[in-house]
């Protein structure tokens, strides 16, 4: 696979040589290598609207959107000026503001399901609080987690399936003690008869069940209603904490997440990405009785210096406001056109593809099969083939996510205008690859 080179990328090379010198791999957080795709990463300069800059001045239109932080597009002038009259009057002060109930009366009005609201800095500090907070609610240890999703780097989830289903997990990464995932039991995607077996085995035991109601971290994987009635009915049966982690899913696929769409409301939800309007958050929101078993009110520990800071809630104010039901008609109708569109240009071409959707989120597998149900579903896809189309959608200046296991995110300045441009560059590129015999 090519590197970028020549001088269109010169700066971006120069800064990625000279991160690597000082930051480990050149990043903060792996994906940003472009590892999956096999080239050295761009780096940015500047964004507005649907468009990313690179150091180069390179204009791309943004297809990963900040990992789906962003629903508004780069720069929303609302949000920069909230920003902007908040800067005025301090940065962080450590004691609680107004911003901080105002979004959590905004969010609890969103998510029926939530009754009070403890906020975070991130969704990894969303979903690790919640754990805890199950764990001292029930007083039991054991959680079931789904192969597939990923719910921040938190050490117990970081796993993956142990032999034998149904005993425990091994650690997915190393510096994680076997003793701390050997209480999380790792179960298929979707696989309602895995559900309701460990929950006869052992429900008892069980604290909590935490899954992406739709997982948009193996690419874009829809539950089936089926598997997420089970999962309500035995969590409800066993008195174990059922947590949706919404982290992309909240006010992304509608403006109150998978659960609305679904109508299976969980105990605990998990929020993070749009809340903080570009900005760092996570959020913790769930039933009353459960909530307030954390500090000051309850015995589960939980503290942060810049816990609902001033600059995150006032962003994710400004974002929220705006967020009315025609912008998510307008996402809807555009991404709409781009996975109908997309999908019939691929095939046109000869490419095996098949499209998953929620609202303004997908991913396009490269595989044979029909659909995409779990995370053995997903591993069949062609990497090589879903990196060559990444690297020549690129130099057409359209940035993908750079692994084929991500989500692509629109916002609402994905104009038709802009949609057209990436179904043109998907076009050319699906010819190029033909004709070079991919
Ligand atoms: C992004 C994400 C997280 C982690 O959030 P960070 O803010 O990156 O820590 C957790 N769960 C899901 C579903 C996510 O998409």
């Amino acid at each position: 696979m090519a590197a970028l080179s020549g001088e269109a990328f010169r700066k971006s090379i120069e800064l990625y040589v000279r991160a690597c010198k000082i930051l480990v791999g050149g990043v903060n957080s792996p994906v940003r290598a472009f590892q999956a795709v096999g080239i050295n990463p761009l780096l940015i300069a500047k964004a507005h609207g649907p468009y990313i800059i690179d150091v180069d001045g390179n204009t791309y239109i943004d297809l990963i959107c900040s990992w789906g932080a962003n629903i508004l597009g780069h720069r929303n002038k609302m949000v920069v000026e909230a920003l902007a009259d908040q800067i005025d009057m301090g940065l962080n002060y450590g004691l609680t503001s107004e911003k901080e109930i105002e979004l959590a009366e905004l969010i609890a009005k969103a998510f029926h399901s939530i009754e009070k609201v403890r906020f975070v800095n991130s969704g990894t500090e969303a979903t690790a609080t919640a754990i805890r907070l199950a764990r001292g609610y029930t007083g039991r240890k054991k959680i079931v987690m789904f192969e597939g999703c990923y719910h921040g780097h938190v050490d117990y989830t970081l796993t993956k399936a142990g032999s034998g289903l149904a005993t425990f997990s091994i650690p997915k990464s190393a510096g994680i003690p076997e003793e701390t995932t050997a209480h999380t039991i790792t179960l298929p995607y979707n696989d309602a008869a895995a559900v309701e077996n460990v929950f006869k085995k052992c429900g008892d035991e069980i604290a909590a069940a935490i899954v992406e109601p739709i997982a948009g971290n193996m690419g874009v994987v829809k539950s089936s209603s089926d598997f997420l009635r089970v999962l309500r009915g035995v969590t409800e049966r066993h008195n174990a904490v059922l947590i949706f982690d919404e982290v992309i899913t909240g006010f992304r696929v509608t403006y109150g997440g998978a659960q609305h769409i679904y109508g299976i409301w969980p105990d605990i939800t998990c929020l993070g990405k749009i809340i903080g309007g570009g900005l760092p958050i996570g959020a913790v929101g769930g039933r009353e009785d459960i909530m307030n078993r954390l500090a000051p009110l309850g015995p589960v520990y939980q503290a942060g210096t810049f816990s609902g800071n001033p600059l995150s809630t006032t962003a994710g104010v400004a974002t929220l406001k705006q967020l009315s039901p025609a912008v998510y008609e307008r996402l809807e109708e555009n991404a709409r056109t781009l996975e109908e569109k997309a999908t019939a240009i691929l095939r046109e071409h000869g490419f095996n593809v098949v499209a998953e959707r929620a609202g303004s989120m997908m991913t396009f597998f490269f595989t044979n099969l029909k659909d995409v149900k779990n995370y053995s579903d997903v591993q069949t896809c062609d990497r090589g083939l879903f990196a060559r189309f990444f690297t020549r959608l690129l130099h057409n200046h359209i940035l993908l996510p750079p692994s084929q296991f991500e989500s692509l995110f629109l916002t609402a300045t994905h104009d038709k205008e802009v949609i057209n441009e990436v179904l043109r560059a998907v076009e050319d590129v699906s010819r190029e690859l033909v004709k070079h015999g991919s």
